[in-house]
Order: structure tokens, then sequence, then C-alpha cells
């Protein structure tokens, strides 16, 4: 277990206040906040590249406050993701093991397996400016996972990667993570990354920390506007997964699904990819359910419309303009029309 106990920290404009958390064996931990709130500052604590002006962190209650980078056996993927351009990908994921006095065929050995567990055996050669942003990262994941390190920090992994392709490395990481039993502590300014990824989420704000707990504490309980602001237009449902199809809890409707797996889980459909309709209508979209308006608020752009379909509560995001076109009134019967593919699985 690694714990970071009042840590503080000042730069000219900025302080990181008492920071205090722990991160428990095979975990993986979101920080998440605006930009410059504090989070790489903190990663880099964790490394040792940054001393902290007070406060202690401990792995298994040994302080380690004082151990330089390489004593902490921490792999570190930063923002930058900082490979050697002038090795190749094999070079690159051997150099940790070199620096740790490994033998040169133990070396190979670990890298080819690291490397066949990555899915990048065929990258062995190429240099990092011949590769793209996603395998860039696989490698330097690589390069953190292959030394057995006892934690693995991650800062915003997801910036240097493909928009379509980010659903595919989020899962990538969480398994390999998995695989190995290693920790993660995963940085993001993003939530929908985080409450995909993690099993735990920390929310960071000006230096401070101001809420940490599981999905379901941070949807109960917003407790700051900026979080109640991102859950506001999300349709965060509980319910069973089974064959891609999705069992709403209490309820008889069966949403469809892209999702892979089956038991307990919930699920989340923005408010913006489900589309309202009068009439119902024929598309593409798998799931059209008819339901009633009970609630509608404003906003200065927008509607958020509340609908129940048999019992259920969703939130629909729609324009003003599309509003007023449909003129929709409390208790208007309407259709809800999404694509299985908008159905997102949250952890837990
Ligand atoms: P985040 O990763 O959340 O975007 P950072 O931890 O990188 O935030 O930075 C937090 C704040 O600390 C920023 O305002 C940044 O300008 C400031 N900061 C970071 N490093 C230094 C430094 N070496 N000297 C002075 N200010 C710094
Ligand atoms: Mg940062």
């Amino acid at each position: 277990m690694l714990e970071l106990k009042n840590i503080e920290k000042k730069y000219t404009d900025f302080s990181l206040k008492d920071i205090s958390f722990k991160i428990k064996q095979g975990e993986i931990l979101s920080l998440i906040g605006p930009s410059g709130s504090g989070k790489s500052t903190i990663i880099k604590i964790i490394t040792g590249i940054i001393k902290p002006d007070s406060g202690n962190l401990f792995i298994d209650r040994k302080d380690i406050t004082g151990y330089p980078p390489e004593m902490r056996n921490f792999g570190y993927i930063p923002q930058t993701i900082g490979l050697f351009s002038h090795l190749n990908v094999m070079e690159n994921i051997e150099f940790p093991l070199k620096f740790k006095k490994i033998g040169k065929k133990k070396r190979k050995e670990i890298v080819l397996s690291v490397l066949e567990d990555f899915g990048i055996k065929e990258l062995l050669n190429r240099y990092p400016l011949n590769l793209s942003g996603g395998e860039k990262q696989k490698v330097a994941l690589a390069r953190a996972f292959v030394f057995n390190p006892y934690i693995i920090l991650m800062d915003e992994p997801m910036n240097s990667i493909d928009y379509q392709i980010r659903e595919k490395y989020l899962k990538f990481i969480k398994d390999i993570s998995r695989k190995y039993g290693t920790p993660v502590i995963y940085v993001t300014h993003n939530f929908e990354e985080a409450m995909a990824i993690s099993d735990r989420i920390i929310v960071m704000k000006e230096g401070k920390l101001i809420k940490q707990g599981n999905i379901s504490d941070f949807i109960k309980n917003p407790d700051d506007v900026w979080i109640a602001s991102f859950f506001r237009h999300k349709n965060i449902i509980f319910g069973y997964l089974k064959d891609r199809e999705f069992r709403i809890d209490n309820s008889d409707l069966t949403i469809k699904t892209t999702l892979e797996g089956e038991g307990k889980t919930s699920i989340m459909i923005k408010g913006d990819e489900i589309i309202l309709s009068k009439e119902k209508i024929f598309s593409s979209a798998l799931n059209c359910f008819k339901g009633k308006i009970i609630d509608f608020t404003p906003d200065l752009y927008n509607r958020e419309v509340v609908v129940d379909v048999r019992k259920v509560v969703f939130k629909v995001l729609i324009t003003k303009e599309s509003f007023e076109k449909l003129s929709l009134a409390g208790d208007s019967e309407v259709y809800l029309s999404f694509k299985a593919n908008s159905v997102k699985k949250l952890k837990g």
C-alpha cells in the first residue's frame, strides 16, 4: 500500500495543500481535476522527481520520503511519454532492466514476454519517431511494467491517443494492470475516462483534494458544482448485463448494448446522444422506447427534458430550438431512441 500523508508543496503562484490518500494493492485510482490543479505535481512527488516541502510518503508503512526515484521501483509515464528517441522499441523497453543490472539473456526473455503480453512484438525494431500515439503509449506502458514495479503512474495518457481508439486503449490499460496485479494511479481531466477505468476517484481543485470515493459516492453525493455539472446530463443506470442486453434493476426495461461480459454493473448514456421525437421513428438506433415527459429544466441554450419510461427516468438534452419546434410540454408522450453503442459501461 502506498500512502501520502499531509504532503505540501509551495510554488510562487501555486501550492499543494495537505494531500493525503492511500492506494491499495491491485487498485486503479484516478486523480482527476482541471488543468493546473496540481495533478502532475503530485505524481512527480510520488516518483521522487520533486521533493515535497513537508509531509511523508509510505510504502507498506515504511517511510520513503527521502528515497531517490531509482530506489522507489515505480513505473512512470509522463505527460510527454518520454521514450528515448535514439533507442528502438526493444532497447527502450530493455532500458530499466539494464539499469537494474539484469543479465542480457534474462533481459531479452523478459522483454519478449512483455512485448507478447502487450501485442506489440512487430514493433520491436522501430524507433519512436515511426510510432503512432497509441503505439508510443503502449511501448511506454510496457517499459513501465517490464521491471515489475510496485505501482504505475500515468499522467494524462489519452492526450497522445486518437479519439477513436481511446476506449480500446483504456480497456487495454485496465486488462494489463489486472493481469500483472499492479496498482495504477491514472491522471486525467476527463470524468468519463475516470469512471470507465477506476475503482476509486480522487478529485483535485486548486491544489486541494476535494473529494474521494467510488463512482456511486460521486453519483449520490457530487458535493461540488464542478462534479455535479458533470453528472447533470448523464443517465446512470444500474442493472444486469448478459448477451449484450442490459436489464435495468427494478424494471422490465431492457437496453440493447454492444458491451461484452456478464454480471451486475452500471451503464451511462449521455443526454445528448438520445433522440427525442413525437412519433416513433425507424432508424438504425436499436433502442426505442415510449415515455412521458415529467419535467424539463430551462438552460440558456439547451433544455434538459426528463422522461419517464416505465418507471425509468431518462434525461435528454436538446436545443431550445428543437424543444420549441416539437412543441413539447409536461405530460406529452414522446419516443426516445439511442444507439446500442451509446451505452457505456461504468466500473463496478
Ligand atoms: P496539472 O497537472 O493539474 O495541470 P500541475 O501540477 O502541472 O497541474 O501544475 C499546478 C500549478 O503549479 C500550475 O499553476 C503550474 O504553473 C505550477 N507549477 C508547476 N511546476 C512549477 C514550477 N516548477 N515552478 C513554479 N510553478 C509551477
Ligand atoms: Mg499535468
